[in-house]
């Protein structure tokens, strides 16, 4: 009976690892007493696989921090800066190189491909000498020998570490990061050999790369790196996994020809075309690890389709060669349905977290061989068909509204230079208008009131006092700083997303449905699982209120169609652009509802539009274009007087800047800051842009206070590209993460800096 698992979720069911952690770097805690969390949590982890029957359990999955991270500690390409002295990388090393230290920062982190986890990004040069100075997955997989449990250790391959790579500061651009192929390789070869000499008889490399659109030359990197390789791994079996999309035809013919390799992993959730190749060709006598059950999703396997696929497939491979195992690691899915107790029952059954997944796996595997567990099968199908018939799921009206949608175009009829003179009209503003992102800083209290009116514990009257306290003091402390455009603070929100999920209907919470962002960081996307639509207003008492406190207009604030669904669980059993011009249409409802109720400018924030982006190049267009139809959507129907802004939060956007006009926003404002004004080089470039744009004129992610000088520096520098008639003045993003002590004094800066510039223009 063949099953495997990828990888598996190392917080723990209630994340135990994030607070052992955070504990040990307060210096609460000793190092013994983080090892003896992580100890126990791995334990626990094989255990359970084993219990429930799988064959192939992963080691090395685990980490203090990230898997990358860690691979960076085994070939030992610490950077310079973390002044490491040699031998076997310690804790302090390594949570340097992750977090930073009092006095060198952390190494540059960023997502992994197109999920929401973060890896530390390697940094590496001509001259770096890498020594084996992490024996991790040697002594993960000798501790689960130990417990009695032979595992497959893990390894991120090398071709994907190197082009997962930067070069080091100093080190040129165009330096072949792939050059350092043969350097690592024999650091791969002595892990290999010592894994061996542990006993262990097979190993997995992962590959994620090979989902991505590959040029010949790192294709050939991969050939060369697994002939190399293949003198270490006789006597073993060899795994090579992918995952996150279907591979394309050329990087598959590469992949079932390395040498030395004996099995193939792929994901055939994401990666439907794959079964194609699969089908078409496979090399006689290998293994195909069949990612059958969907490990960035929280939803049950469909077990009898997975079954049918399974059982053609073994037509193709043969009997003995078919694994059962996940389309990736279930890090990205969460962990344990046993702790949720407040879901009710009937979305309960619907869903599966890892240690179900785990189960489920194990499940079809057995049915393969003729053990098929007929009551689970059964009520996995009762399940299906109650989620596929369920009333909570299906509202017609719904359906009919979003189906109606498609195809056609959604636009404002007047275009933006127009609406800008008609809403200046009415609004008044002066030149380089100022404003903020959205939040400002959520204090202690602040929690605290959100908290206990959760809970109950005020009543309704006290907590919404409490708000509209909060929002009379920050729209005073904007009056008084003199900012243009307003914002009311979302003193209320806990989180852009989840605050109208809540509202929202079709959307579930769970308790501990937590899956890891970075370090010890865990994001809880609400589960969307049915038709959404918007009862009542989410946001328009508030924003009535806040506007009623000043005669300076106030923003309403909206989070956007595309980040509420990039940002949640998503239902699998229709395409995601359906679900989204669903929101589409419960966001637009409030959009009008505010305008309704006086408010002028309404900001939809776009945070996530960017990172929704798909991995392979040719199903980025369809993904923009209902993505950003979506957003038009929300606002085409307002006055040409009501100004509509976006936000986006990182900025990285040259290759998409056509896509982010055709949202037509009246105002975008984006960040900035931090990338050396990369966006400003697009307008420098010659791209037209007639709307209104807020490039960050400061970093809102470190506690730094930015000096009126450079301020004004970067406003002129922006002057230099885009006229002085569109140009807004902003922070990058929200404040809520700041305190007032560093708002307060950096926010006068941002609005005398504007001052001084707007008597010299
Ligand atoms: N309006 C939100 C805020 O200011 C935007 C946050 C974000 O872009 N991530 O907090
Ligand atoms: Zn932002």
């Amino acid at each position: 009976m063949a099953s495997h698992i990828v990888g598996y979720p190392r917080m723990g069911p209630k994340r135990e690892l994030k607070f052992a952690l955070e504990s040990f770097w307060d210096g609460k805690s000793s190092a013994e007493d983080l090892e003896k969390v992580a100890t126990d949590l791995r334990a626990s982890i094989w255990k359970q696989m084993s219990e429930a029957g799988i064959k192939y359990i992963p080691s090395n999955t685990f980490s203090y921090y990230d898997q990358v991270l860690d691979t960076t500690a085994m070939l030992g390409a610490v950077p310079e800066r973390y002044s490491w002295a040699g031998g076997e990388i310690g804790l302090s090393t390594y949570f340097s190189m992750a977090r930073g230290n009092a006095t060198v920062p952390a190494m540059e982190m960023t997502k992994w491909f197109d999920t929401n986890y973060h890896f530390i990004v390697p940094e590496l040069g001509p001259t770096i000498k890498f020594t084996h100075a992490s024996h991790k997955a040697v002594s993960e997989y000798k501790e689960a020998k130990a417990l009695g449990i032979d595992t497959v250790p893990v390894l991120i391959g090398p071709v994907s570490y190197l082009l997962l790579s930067k070069p080091a500061k100093g080190v040129d651009k165009s330096f072949s990061l792939l050059s350092l192929l043969s350097s690592i390789l024999p650091i791969y070869k002595e892990v290999v050999a010592e894994l061996k000499a542990a006993g262990a008889s097979w190993i997995q490399f992962d590959e994620p790369t090979l989902v991505k659109d590959l040029d010949a030359h790192e294709l050939a990197a991969f050939t060369s790196a697994y002939a190399e390789l293949e003198s270490a791994f006789s006597g073993l079996n060899v795994l090579i996994e992918t995952y996150f999309a279907d591979i394309p035809a050329e990087n598959y013919k590469t992949l079932t020809s390395l040498s030395g390799v004996t099995a193939y992993g792929f994901d055939l959730v994401r990666g439907a075309k794959t079964l194609d190749l699969v089908r078409s060709s496979f090399p006689s006598g290998k293994y195909l690890f069949a990612g059958v059950v969907d490990g960035r999703n929280i939803w049950a396997d469909d077990l009898a389709a997975s079954l049918s696929t399974l059982e053609s497939l073994e037509a193709v491979v043969g009997k003995d060669k078919l694994v059962v195992s996940t389309s990736c690691s279930l890090m990205h899915t969460a962990v344990d349905l046993v702790n949720e107790t407040k879901l009710d029952d009937e979305i309960k059954s619907w869903l599966a977290f890892a240690a179900q997944k785990v189960v489920e796996v194990n499940a079809l595997a057995k049915a393969l061989v003729g053990q098929k567990d007929e009551a689970y099968f059964a009520a996995n199908a009762a399940a299906q068909a109650s989620r596929r018939s369920s009333p909570r799921v299906t509202n017609e009206e719904v359906q009919k509204a979003a189906a109606a949608l498609r195809g056609s175009d959604h636009r404002r009829a007047t275009n933006v230079s127009a609406r800008l003179d008609a809403q200046q009209k009415k609004l008044n503003l002066p030149v380089l208008p100022t404003t903020t992102i959205g939040s400002f800083p959520q204090t202690m209290d602040l929690r605290r009131v959100r908290r206990e009116y959760k809970a109950k514990k005020i009543s309704e009257e006290e907590y919404t006092n409490a708000i509209k306290e909060e929002i009379s003091k920050v729209v005073k402390i904007q009056e008084e700083l003199d900012i243009d455009v307003l914002v009311h603070g979302e003193p209320e929100r806990n989180d852009m997303v989840e605050y109208f999920g809540e509202q929202l209907s079709g959307f579930a919470f769970t308790a501990n449905g937590w899956v890891q962002s970075y370090g010890s960081r865990c994001v809880k996307p609400p589960i969307i699982y049915g038709d959404v639509s918007r009862p009542n207003p989410m946001t328009v008492y508030w924003s009535k209120t806040a506007q009623s406190m000043t005669s300076r207009p106030m923003k309403g604030m909206l989070t956007g169609p595309v980040t509420i669904l990039n940002w949640s669980f998503v239902r699998n059993d229709q395409p995601r652009f359906e679900t989204c011009y669903q929101i589409a249409l419960a966001i637009k409802k409030e959009v009008e509802d505010l305008e309704a109720g006086g408010i002028q400018v309404i900001q939809i924030d776009e945070a996530a539009l960017r990172e929704g982006l798909p991995l392979r190049k040719s199903e980025h267009a369809f993904y923009l274009d209902w993505a950003v139809h979506s957003f038009r959507i929300t606002n085409c129907g307002v006055q040409d007087t009501t100004q509509i802004h976006t936000h986006m939060c990182y900025s990285n956007f040259n290759d998409i800047i056509h896509s982010i006009i055709d949202m037509d926003a009246d105002v975008i404002t984006i960040e900035n800051s931090r990338s050396d004004e990369k966006l400003l080089s697009v307008f420098r470039e010659g791209v037209k842009y007639g709307a209104g744009i807020g490039p960050g004129v400061y970093d809102i992610h470190s506690p730094r206070i930015p000096s009126t000088e450079e301020i004004a520096d970067r406003i002129n520098k922006m002057l230099a590209v885009l006229d002085t008639n569109i140009l807004w003045v902003n922070p990058d993003c929200g404040l809520k993460t700041r305190k007032y002590t560093e708002v307060k004094p950096a926010l006068t800066n941002m609005v005398s800096a504007t001052k001084l510039i707007r008597t010299q223009l």
